[in-house]
């Protein structure tokens, strides 16, 4: 309607895509479980951001999603919120592998994101863990032995851990590749690409960039299935 175009116009968002549904602006539209619909609200946040609003649909409709906004915008909970949905949906027995996999380049930010899953997710019972590099093995080992439903890593670390076969990623049927242009920055693609071939090619697969320069569009294009693209603002090329 008018009122959810207005929204889109003043919060410049932009999407390509066939029937893309309009966005969620308040956080009761989402039929979200009530205990994490009291996190967010507890956590004082007044509304979903442009980011979330327009993504939460989207995901909710299991569709593959190129994100393209900047730092600070919430794309976190953007994918978070839409993971613990389809964690109720399909929730898979954790002792098998985890059912959602996030990649994230350093391990500051793997940590920022496993916090807010644990924040967020933890009054559904949701469980999270963080395997990145610089760090002991052993704990990241324990927690995926006793089983997870979500797991936070940064590719180096994770293709250690696979090549070690003390995990399986045969159960993930929700990929995020977070700040995927920050991880081609740092020669991450062999590793991206090498993780990707261990998920089933059964699953939605969403992609939150800053930038959209080629090499990210050329991995979402081998990666993703008919996504939708999301933009908020101007996006430098
Ligand atoms: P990005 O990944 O786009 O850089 P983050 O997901 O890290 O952004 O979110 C930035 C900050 O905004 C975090 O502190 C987060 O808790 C907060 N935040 C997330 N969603 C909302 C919201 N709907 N309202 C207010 N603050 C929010
Ligand atoms: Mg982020």
């Amino acid at each position: 309607g008018a009122s959810s175009e207005s929204y889109q116009q003043r919060n410049e968002i932009t999407v390509s895509g066939k029937d893309v549904p309009m966005p969620m602006t308040s956080f009761e539209a989402i039929g979200l479980p009530s205990e994490i619909l009291r996190e967010l609200l507890q956590a004082g946040f007044p509304a979903p951001t442009p980011i979330q609003a327009q993504s939460w649909p989207i995901a909710l409709q299991n569709r593959d999603i190129v994100a393209i906004a900047k730092t600070g915008s919430g794309k976190t909970l953007g994918y978070l919120i839409p993971a613990f949905m389809h964690l109720k949906r399909v929730r898979k027995n954790p002792q098998l592998g985890p059912t959602v996999l996030v990649l994230s380049p350093t391990r500051e930010l793997a940590t920022q994101i496993q916090d807010e899953a644990v924040k967020f997710g933890r009054s559904a019972r949701i469980s999270c863990t963080c395997l990145y590099g610089g760090a002991p093995k052993g704990p990241q080992l324990r927690d995926l032995s006793r089983g997870v439903d979500i797991v936070v890593a940064t590719p180096g670390r994770l293709n250690d851990i696979l090549e070690m076969r003390r995990v399986s990623l045969s159960q993930v049927s929700y990929l995020v590749l977070d700040e995927a242009d920050r991880m081609l920055d740092m020669g991450f693609e062999p590793q991206i690409r090498k993780i990707v071939k261990e998920v089933p090619a059964r699953r939605q697969t969403l992609m939150y960039t800053a930038t959209w320069p080629k090499e990210v569009r050329k991995i979402a294009a081998d990666l993703l299935v008919n996504p939708v693209q999301v933009n908020i603002g101007n996006v430098n090329e």
